[in-house]
């Protein structure tokens, strides 16, 4: 596996992990994600972006915390991409909610798809920590 830490991951404090996002650090991506308080948008550590300044920094340990935090993914780093290996349907659902951030989902729109909404929501758990339907949510909420 790519992962370097064991399956539950502490967090570091917050100066360590600030270091590592200074550094694009890689061994944290999918570990901790960096919540800008002032643009309302989280990263990996690695992301590409200008950094912010460490007051302006909040970390979290998970997409969907960040989520459910009110932030929305950054454009530049695309912190919803599960690191390694990827479900076709995540990206496919993905796609279509970054096309369109402000729309209300429903399982009926994803049946429309083709998907099976449980097999959707299993597997979205499973990669991102939160289903489809919420993520749509708050996705919406954080605009
Ligand atoms: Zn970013």
């Amino acid at each position: 596996m790519l992962h370097p830490f064991p399956m539950l991951f502490d967090l570091p404090d917050h100066e360590t992990l600030y270091r590592a996002l200074l550094d694009r650090d890689t061994a944290y991506d999918g570990h901790v994600y960096a919540g800008v308080i002032p643009t309302g948008v989280f990263c990996r550590p690695s992301c590409p972006a200008p950094k912010p300044t460490l007051a302006h920094v909040r970390f979290h340990d998970s997409a969907a915390a960040c989520l459910r935090a009110g932030l929305r993914p950054c454009l530049r780093c695309r912190p919803l991409d599960p690191v390694g290996q990827r479900e076709p349907l995540v990206s496919a659902l993905l796609r279509q909610l970054e096309d369109d951030p402000c729309r209300t989902w429903t399982n009926d729109d994803v049946a429309a798809l083709g998907y099976e909404p449980s097999v959707v929501r299993r597997t979205f758990q499973r990669q991102l920590g939160i289903g489809f339907i919420e993520m749509a949510r708050l996705r919406k909420v954080a605009g």
